[in-house]
């Protein structure tokens, strides 16, 4: 599929990729056909696969944080990591998993989702505690919305940080903007953009300035229960999934090619100031 979409990195995702017992198989296999190879993990078995996932040429781990101590993560967590010792075993296993990734030289970085203000000091804490070399991306969420952008704001201009590059993915709503902090941190804060596809989306119920969250980030694949794999567009309408092989000849596959090529050249046409 990613050479029908001309794409050249695979992410991998979840669930949890690193509970996937043949995650390192699938990267190199993925690498072999000449992709980049990142993913985004919790890290809860990252300090068992990466060694075997370093060798398979993993180009990067994005890791979710959420919150220490533990009975702050135990707060916010699925019920089984209610449990404060629970969740300091994960947060013990997040350290771990990235202190694997320093050991076999895999890039990594420390995704932190910032609901609202009150968000702040825990934000604040994360930041003072990991490396400044580690870099750390802030997401908004896309169930607080402005809110969420606004803490985000509100955070960097309380650490001093001057924004230094805005990065677009042509055809897709993922856009971050790169700060410097002071101590020379650097810190993305990651934002969505109202990108639609233009046959897809045009009839969608959710199609307008409040209920769409996400716009059209890009493809996901997803193997389903029934060992089929799906293509889909939309983390809100499922019901757009294609089996592979039927997304393969549609046309939902031009309509993607062709957003991000029209989107690429006006933003390369565009003015940098
Ligand atoms: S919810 Fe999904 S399908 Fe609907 S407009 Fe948004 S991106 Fe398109």
């Amino acid at each position: 599929m990613p050479c029908a979409l001309e794409l050249t990195e695979v992410h991998l995702t979840g669930g949890e990729p690193t509970l996937h017992p043949a995650v390192a198989t699938l990267t190199k296999i993925a690498v072999d056909a000449g992709f980049r190879v990142g993913m985004t993990s919790n890290g809860e078995r990252g300090e068992r696969v990466m060694g075997d996932c370093a060798a398979a040429a993993l180009d990067r781990v994005n890791f979710s944080i959420f919150g220490t101590p533990a009975s702050e993560l135990a707060d916010v967590q699925h019920p089984r990591y209610r449990n404060p010792v629970l969740a300091q075993r994960r947060i013990d296993a997040l350290e771990r998993s990235m202190a694997a990734c320093e050991t076999h030289g895999v890039k990594a970085s420390a995704n932190i989702v910032v609901p609202d203000y009150t968000h702040a000091p825990r934000v604040h804490r994360l930041l003072d505690e990991f490396s400044p070399n580690l870099t750390v991306r802030l997401l908004m969420s896309l169930d607080h919305g402005d809110s969420s952008i606004t803490a985000i704001e509100r955070i960097l201009a309380e650490r001093c940080a001057v924004a230094e590059a805005h990065y677009v993915t042509a055809g897709g709503s993922n856009s971050r903007t790169a700060y410097r902090l002071p101590d020379c941190r650097r810190i993305l804060f990651k934002h969505i953009r109202p990108v639609r596809l233009p046959q897809t989306c045009a009839g969608c119920r959710f199609n307008n300035g409040t209920d769409c969250e996400e716009g059209f980030y890009g493809v996901r694949l997803y193997y389903d229960r029934t060992g089929t794999w799906q293509v889909g567009v939309c983390i809100q309408r499922m019901d757009l999934c294609l089996p592979l092989e039927e997304f393969l000849t549609s046309p939902v596959r031009a309509e993607i090619i062709g957003l991000r090529n029209a989107e690429y050249t006006r933003l390369r046409a565009r003015p940098v100031g």
